[in-house]
């Protein structure tokens, strides 16, 4: 069946009338947040707080913080929650690593459906509760990430052939996470932090799978990532490039996130606002780590340099990523609103 014949959903078309009129507010990133808990072990399982989370590895689930879906649901929406009172219009699930192939370092492969369903679960009661007060509309973003694994290249430099993954088997990773999402109430699949566009590829062709499943087209983000200095992907790839790689999915959106902070990351958004007809997202990481890994750049800071892309009508999407806070969203939302979301000519 021809994918583009499928019915487009109620909030498709919701998203594109409000991207008419405004720059679009996506949330900020979800690991500073967690990190401020300071959870332990038995906060990650849920043991130590009776969590119901009937899924069970041998293996320490610190730091898998896709679990907290699960064993912290009520910290988790908070969070979500709070940027969505911060003005981000676009909230996306916690399910960065919520593949059985980025799940297997935890051995929480049998947790993906439920981590996914809840993930967009979750996200919708935290905005429902957002909606109650202020009446604005929000929406899911279904978040699906590289995993840990390239299709394109080689991690072995002795055996330059060997793959630690093929298409097929991403295909069907990212097949059971975006039906999961779907079930659990995505509006819309963002398929981010794209450092291998083969992956890219296999997520893109999987999401139209389940979306033929589903009798519905849901719109779909995609948002690559810059990892040097001469602004290329990690297998690459230009930014020109990564959108003629992508651009047969008529993504709603293509953007950048991660990786740079906003300064160094105008550069390659202007290029992929001047080759892509459709929306541009750009959601930077807040500065450069320093020493320590960890990100000093203020909100004020970080709004007025994204205020210029916008300025500049670059932009009709935004948010933040790695170091970002309710604090940073507020700030860029407040930052881009006086200017008009970008043109997109077809
Ligand atoms: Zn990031």
């Amino acid at each position: 069946m021809q994918i583009f014949q499928l019915p487009r959903t109620a909030a498709f078309g919701q998203l594109e009338r409000l991207a008419r009129e405004r720059i679009l507010i996506l949330d900020g990133a979800m690991g500073t947040q967690i990190q401020g808990l300071g959870l332990s072990e038995e906060d990650y399982t849920g043991h130590g707080s009776g969590c119901a989370c009937r899924h069970h590895s041998d293996r320490p689930q610190k730091g898998n913080n896709d679990l907290l879906i699960l064993s912290q649901p009520q910290a988790i929406e908070e969070i979500h929650f709070k940027y969505a009172m911060a003005g981000a219009d676009i909230v996306e699930t916690n399910t960065f690593s919520a593949t059985t192939i980025a799940q297997a370092d935890y051995a929480m492969e049998e947790a993906v459906w439920d981590l996914n369903y809840e993930g967009a679960r979750v996200v919708r009661r935290a905005l429902d509760r957002a909606t109650a007060i202020d009446g604005k509309p929000r929406f899911v973003a279904g978040a699906v990430g590289p995993t840990n694994r390239t299709a394109s290249i080689s991690p072995d430099v002795n055996n330059p052939g060997y793959r630690a993954v093929s298409f097929d088997e991403l295909r069907v990773a990212y097949g059971q996470q975006v039906r999961a999402l779907i079930a659990g109430g995505a509006d819309l699949i963002l398929i981010e932090t794209i450092f291998d566009t083969l992956n890219a590829k296999a997520a893109i062709f999987a999401t139209f799978e389940a979306f033929a499943e589903h009798g519905q087209r849901l719109p779909i983000m995609i948002s690559g990532t810059i990892t040097d200095a001469s602004g290329r992907t990690l297998t690459g790839q230009t930014p020109t490039a990564f959108w003629h790689s992508v651009a047969h999915a008529r993504p709603f959106s293509v953007g950048l996130n991660c990786a740079l902070g906003a300064s160094a990351m105008r550069p390659h958004i202007a290029e992929l606002a001047g080759v892509a007809p459709t929306h541009i997202c750009a959601y930077p990481n807040a500065g450069l780590p320093n020493a320590f890994g960890q990100y000093d750049e203020g909100p004020e800071d970080t709004a007025r340099q994204i205020a210029g892309f916008a300025e500049a009508g670059l932009l009709n999407i935004t948010g933040g990523c790695c170091g970002t806070t309710p604090d940073h969203i507020r700030a860029i939302a407040e930052a881009v609103a006086p200017f008009s979301p970008r043109e997109v000519k077809a």
